[in-house]
């Protein structure tokens, strides 16, 4: 309904029996940390099953399992080998893990306009595009992937890594194939506005065994996966401690167990509001890249202008995405006008790379007049800081879908 008092994202509303069924294996067996004695048949391994569905759901050889998506995202760089001086294209619009990510990693993000998708625009990826380009960062924003085709083929032709940042998206598909398994390397997350969620967690995913290599030791302080080879001399890389325990991953695995129910419940409830929504004067849609993999929790009106959307959110107590907060570069002053600088030294700030790289409100003229026309209307995710306080969630029934449709349509009546 239009005001939906909980937040969080449609797993955190299907927490039941099989979340507490594993949690209690794990506390009853006394074994909350990943590795035990897997010789002792109490010790369940939730952690390590988490990782092996989670691979075998997104359709890749190889998952691990972390404590949040931005420690997957930074993983992910590590992996990747991307440090000082190399370049990342990233979405201005997108949560600031991925770019703070980038940052942590000491390279520079590169950031890149949008499209009516939400996602990257591959026009604008071409245009920034240098030859310290080393991998582009695809975020599939509001569950909806990225225009996949094009960057893939944009990444080969230039010789460009692509990591997925599938925090928003998990589940989703593009093209038939899951988010996670098209680029080289992804991330996703379990926090609790996530598709499913486990308070917080993370799963990096490749179908690249040296990568899978690398994003292991890099999360466990260099160790081989499953800490094999353990034995002085066998630590190949330098890593830190990003591991996800049996607590985490008794939840995580429980929850990605429920993900297509709870994909196919998402799209069926859009579904209907969407085509109620398509009946009233004035309202449009942002471009879905497919229709039938997306995640289905959200639905993005995109207004005509600014002076309607602005309105409307008053009218249904919600914002604009563009002033929604969190997720929206021109409002992230930890980047803006060089504040980072005062943290540490910037990589972006080194004469040594010969480059300087500004970051100011109003540097990405077409993000800005998407998202100053767009208004998130909650289907799972509801989440004020996404901007869709307004909307349903997993469990509104007909009827409520139903008025939040009539709401919509007689706000439109008072604006127009
Ligand atoms: C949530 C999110 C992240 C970070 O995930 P955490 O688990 O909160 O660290 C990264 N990227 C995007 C696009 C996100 O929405």
């Amino acid at each position: 309904m239009s005001d939906i008092k909980r937040a969080g994202g449609p797993g955190s509303f299907v927490i039941g029996e099989e979340e507490k069924k594993e949690l209690l294996e794990v506390i009853e067996s006394g074994y909350l940390f990943r590795y035990g004695s897997d010789d002792d048949p109490r010790f369940k391994q939730k952690v390590a099953t988490l990782e092996k569905e989670f691979a075998e759901l997104v359709g890749v050889r190889y998952a691990v399992a972390v404590n949040s998506g931005t420690s997957a995202l930074l993983t992910c760089l590590a992996a990747l080998g991307i440090g000082p001086g190399d370049e990342v294209i990233v979405p201005g619009y997108t949560f600031i893990a991925s770019i703070s990510s980038i940052i942590m990693a000491r390279a520079i993000p590169i950031l890149t306009e949008i499209d009516e998708s939400l996602t990257l625009d591959p026009r604008d990826i071409e245009r920034k595009i240098t030859d310290k380009t080393k991998a582009i960062m695809a975020v599939h924003m509001l569950g909806n992937p990225c225009r996949m085709d094009e960057i893939m083929e944009i990444a080969r032709s230039r010789n460009i890594m692509v990591i997925e940042d599938c925090a928003q998206a998990a589940g989703a598909s593009y093209g038939g194939k899951r988010v996670g398994s098209i680029g080289h390397i992804g991330a996703f997350s379990l926090n609790i506005f996530k598709t499913i969620t486990a308070g917080d967690g993370g799963v990096v995913v490749t179908d690249d065994f040296d990568l899978y290599e690398r994003a292991f030791g890099f999360h466990d302080q260099g160790h081989k996966p499953l800490r094999t080879g353990v034995e002085i001399g066998k630590r190949s890389i330098v890593g830190l401690d990003f591991r996800m325990n049996e607590l985490t991953g008794a939840v995580a695995l429980a929850q990605a167990r429920k993900i297509d129910r709870i994909l196919a419940t998402l799209r069926q409830k859009k579904k209907a509001l969407k085509e109620a929504f398509s009946a009233i004067p004035g309202i449009g849609f942002r471009t879905i890249t497919d229709e039938e993999g997306e995640c289905a929790t959200l639905l993005t009106i995109i207004f005509k202008d600014r002076r309607m959307a602005d309105a409307f959110g008053e009218k249904v107590g919600t914002k604009t995405i563009a002033h929604s907060g969190w997720h929206v570069y021109n409002n992230m002053e930890q980047i803006l006008n060089k504040q980072t600088a005062t943290q540490f030294p910037c990589p972006y700030e080194c004469p040594q790379y010969n480059k300087e790289i500004e970051y100011h409100a109003g540097m990405l003229p077409r993000t800005d007049d998407i998202l100053e026309r767009s208004i998130n209307v909650s289907i799972g995710v509801v989440d004020r800081g996404l901007g869709s306080a307004f909307g349903i969630n997993i469990d509104s029934t007909d009827g409520e879908i139903t008025a939040v449709a009539e709401r919509a349509a007689s706000v439109m009546q008072e604006i127009s």
